[in-house]
């Protein structure tokens, strides 16, 4: 096998490529997992350590049906302790389908000739986000396809488009991006816009197989989108989000990259990824894949939880490409943030008679719930769903920052802002049936952090009051 050797001096070492197939071959080849094994790396895990290739490649091959479920199982746990039972809710916003990329899995490649290829102007784009408001939405991420009309200047230009728009009590606080990869000045010139997150997908870790699957265009250069998020780093926008998508090759490895990745940013800066996405191949418009690797719901359940405890700091994004019973399954181990009220065609937001149709969209989704139904049922399953955006607004991101390293960090911060966001939505967006669930979840919340902080839950039952009675964005 072949080790990155470490054989120059720091001078004249050629950049090191992070990712190292046969490495990654070799943790999964070379690894048992023996009961004890397993046990020791999940435990592990909670004691909230990131772990190692080898120690992923541990849960990666466990298939004794009895360990899978022990690791679901320290997924829950993990999850329970760290993240409590929020869930953030987003909703994606196209801005843009024009492409010169031809990823052979996208029904927005530039060889789809069915697609029809539309931006919505800035007055489309403020209508779009109107209706978003008027839903209850309050964190979006803007997507993009690659082609130098969405230029940073056109990314930064929308978002602040986007930030300008209110509707009534409706805002948007926080806006991600998912767009191509840029150069350092280009990420200089969107975080100016006060973006949140900017995403990257590498799609495949594999080299070879990123080559079949993007033959032409910027895309097909796998080191230049491998190091995106690097240049976004030297651009200081520290808040970034990494992805695979699942079905393209052997998920194992692709797991074992994404855990890599992580521990790349980690070792160079100080900071994780602030999330990890594992979108799993949809059917899309005039699709060119191979079957091989598409990856089970036994499979993608398994590696949902082996994602949560490798990477216990890491959000993890699950999108409405996943049907309804998929979500609710993997959601109890271990993801932190999902979209609601899903629309992926250019303009459909507005649009009252929507049906999704493949050759107008990237990609099929399968959760077509309204953002409400969603949050209806979150709320019967105990979750608290949260739109709260105050760490990014308060400049608590990056290196000098991690909510997790502060004791106590969510039972002060997050919970109760994520109940004084659930407040703003029952008054402003919830029809009757789930206010009433709402606030009965809200209550029984606020009595646990009674109990944890002793009673002082006043200035949050203040701010619950400031509420009821018109004032909005409160926050701790
Ligand atoms: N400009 C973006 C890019 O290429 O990076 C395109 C945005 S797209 C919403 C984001 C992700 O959707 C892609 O990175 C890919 O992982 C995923 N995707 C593309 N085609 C898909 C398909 N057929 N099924 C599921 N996910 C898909």
């Amino acid at each position: 096998m072949k080790f990155t050797p470490e054989k120059y001096s720091i001078e004249d070492r050629p950049m090191q490529p992070f990712i190292d197939s046969d490495e990654i071959w070799h943790f999964i080849n070379n690894t048992t997992s023996s009961k004890e094994r397993v046990r020791d790396v999940i435990a592990k895990s909670l004691a909230k350590n990131r772990l190692n290739l080898e120690e992923t490649a541990v849960l990666v091959n466990a298939n004794d049906p009895e360990l899978i479920e022990e690791i679901k199982e320290g997924a829950r746990v993990l999850k329970e302790k760290i993240y409590g039972n929020r869930i953030v809710l987003f909703a994606p916003l196209y801005v843009g389908n024009k492409c010169i990329n031809n990823c052979q899995y996208c029904g927005y490649k530039v060889t789809n000739k069915r697609v029809k290829r539309s931006t919505l102007d800035d007055l489309q784009l403020v209508q779009e986000v109107e209706a978003l408001e008027e839903n209850g939405q309050k964190r979006l991420i803007l997507v993009y396809g690659e082609h130098p009309d969405y230029s940073p200047e056109y990314i930064a230009h929308t978002v602040r488009i986007v930030y300008g728009v209110k509707k009534g009590h409706g805002e948007i606080r926080r806006v991600n991006i998912n767009a191509a990869p840029l150069d350092i000045e280009g990420f200089r010139i969107v975080k100016e816009a006060g973006i949140g997150t900017y995403q990257v997908f590498q799609e495949t870790y594999h080299p070879e197989t990123y080559k079949f699957y993007h033959p032409s265009g910027p895309k097909s250069n796998f080191e230049y989108r491998l190091t995106s998020l690097d240049r976004a780093q030297e651009a200081g926008l520290d808040d970034v989000g990494i992805g695979a998508l699942f079905g393209l090759y052997d998920w194992r490895y692709e797991v074992l990259g994404l855990v890599r990745h992580t521990n790349h940013f980690e070792a160079c800066y100080n900071v994780g990824p602030h999330t990890i996405s594992f979108p799993r191949l949809q059917l899309a418009s005039v699709l060119n894949i191979s079957e091989k690797y598409l990856v089970s719901d036994k499979d993608f359940t398994k590696l949902v939880a082996i994602l949560r405890l490798a990477v216990p700091y890491t959000g993890l994004i699950l999108t409405a490409r996943e049907p309804a019973d998929i979500r609710r399954e993997v959601m109890s181990f271990g993801i932190s943030q999902i979209d609601g009220g899903t629309k992926i065609e250019i303009g459909s937001y507005t649009k009252s008679d929507y049906i999704q149709d493949i050759d107008k969209e990237q990609f099929q989704i399968s959760d077509t719930r309204s953002l409400n139904e969603i949050i209806d049922e979150l709320l019967d399953q105990n979750y608290l769903p949260s739109f709260c955006t105050a760490c990014y607004r308060l400049g608590r991101t990056g290196e000098h920052f991690m909510e997790f390293s502060v004791p106590g960090f969510i039972k002060r911060f997050c919970s109760p802002n994520a109940i004084l966001t659930l407040a703003e939505y029952l008054i402003d967006y919830a029809p009757e049936s789930t206010k009433e669930k709402g606030w009965e979840v809200i209550e029984k919340n606020i009595q646990q952090l009674e109990d944890y902080k002793k009673g002082s839950t006043d200035e949050l039952r203040n701010r619950i009051e400031k509420i009821k009675e018109g004032v909005r964005d409160l926050y701790f």
